[in-house]
């Protein structure tokens, strides 16, 4: 039955219903019963005729007193039925709710995997689904916070294992204090603090706390400003960076930081995946509501079974190339955020291992 208000009304009824069945049997029952006896002690009736048995008013006293005694008797019994049935009845209807508050004080506990039955189709069962679905959130949530926590702390230990290794060889003399010790230090520091900037970013973008300063921009102006400050950086390492925009492009409403920090996390993604002679080719195309950009690299490509994954926190298709890159492991994860928060969407596309790859998002146009 889908609401819980004709449950309740089936049950008023169920219990109506069982009272009047006692009340009825016992006064079919105990009604006769009681005129016998009641008779009995007024000389008995029988067919005696007119004016042959006691006075009328002896008669109505003897059936009132009957009917009284059969009606105390069966509304006792009714009660007692009526009573029984909505007992059972309200359990029945309750017994979903207890479940519920139990499964909710486990869930305050820290239990996560805690599930009510869903059953019924009315109400209660649509409370049933949502307190689900919340504790799987929760659950997900938990299991995030674990993961986050696991992988920060995978993370740290690399360069701070390393620092403590120089250090230690630098007090014991084992290793002179040369620049390139001190370099090295540097370097790992400079990592760890790319880590943190980046959680903070992270944190920042997840819990939404980040605020969108949307404007009118040129794609074309915006990929031509951001690749100037990468040309450098692609041709010291022999790569040529090509952009091949149409100046005649739309303008989208975006916030024009945040959009180059994207370009400038896929760009230099392709830069340092592509070995030398490569290309890098940025482009971007006007497609029905949308604008498309399109980071193409000639680089070491990704395996199909990476693709899915590329754009989670600290994945990495190649752990010792990419941390020997000196990357967080969080730029693909911050760049999908910043294109979701403008209502775009973000995706890598590989033939294959050594065969490049292209990262592309969209962004909707005014
Ligand atoms: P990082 O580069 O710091 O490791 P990212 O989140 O930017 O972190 O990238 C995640 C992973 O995606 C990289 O470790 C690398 O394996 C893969 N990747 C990113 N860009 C490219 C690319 N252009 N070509 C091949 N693999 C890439």
């Amino acid at each position: 039955m889908r609401s819980l208000g004709a449950r309740l009304f089936l049950s008023y009824l169920v219990v109506i219903l069982a009272g009047m069945a006692v009340l009825f049997g016992a006064a079919v029952v105990v009604g006769p019963r009681q005129l016998e006896r009641r008779g009995a002690g007024i000389g008995g009736f029988g067919p005696r005729g007119p004016g042959s048995g006691p006075p009328a008013t002896t008669w109505a006293r003897f059936v009132r007193s009957g009917m009284a005694d059969a009606l105390i008797i069966s509304s006792l019994a009714a009660i007692v039925a009526a009573a029984g049935v909505s007992i059972v009845v309200t359990r029945r209807i309750v017994r979903p709710v207890h479940q519920l508050a139990a499964a909710s004080h486990r869930l305050a506990e820290g239990r996560y995997e805690e599930r009510v039955p869903v059953g019924g189709g009315d109400e209660l069962a649509d409370l049933a689904v949502s307190f689900n679905t919340m504790a799987e959130a929760l659950e997900q949530t938990e299991t995030r916070r674990r993961e986050l926590l696991g992988d920060v702390a995978h993370e740290l230990r690399t360069p701070l294992a390393a620092i403590g290794g120089y250090m230690e060889g630098l007090t014991d003399e084992r290793l002179l204090p040369d620049p390139e010790i001190f370099l090295r230090i540097s370097s790992d520091v400079a990592r760890l603090q790319r880590i943190v900037t980046d959680l903070e970013e992270l944190s920042r973008l997840e819990a939404g706390r980040i605020s969108l300063e949307l404007k009118p921009v040129s794609v074309a102006d915006l990929i031509t400003t951001t690749m100037g400050r990468l040309r450098g950086q692609a041709e010291d390492k022999g790569l040529s960076l090509d952009v091949s925009v149409d100046p005649g492009l739309p303008v989208v409403r975006v916030d024009p930081d945040r959009i180059q920090q994207v370009l400038l996390n896929l760009v230099g993604n392709a830069i340092q995946y592509t070995p030398t002679p490569g290309r890098i080719t940025v482009s971007a195309r006007w497609h029905g509501p949308w604008m498309e950009v399109h980071v193409a690299d000639t680089g070491i490509g990704l395996a199909p079974e990476h693709l899915p994954h590329i754009f989670e926190r600290f994945y990495r298709a190649d752990r010792s190339r990419a941390r020997a890159g000196g990357g967080s492991g969080l730029g693909l994860t911050i760049a999908r955020h910043i294109v979701e928060a403008h209502g775009g969407r973000i995706w890598a596309e590989s033939p294959g291992p050594g065969r490049g790859s292209t990262f592309a998002f969209t962004l909707r146009l005014d």
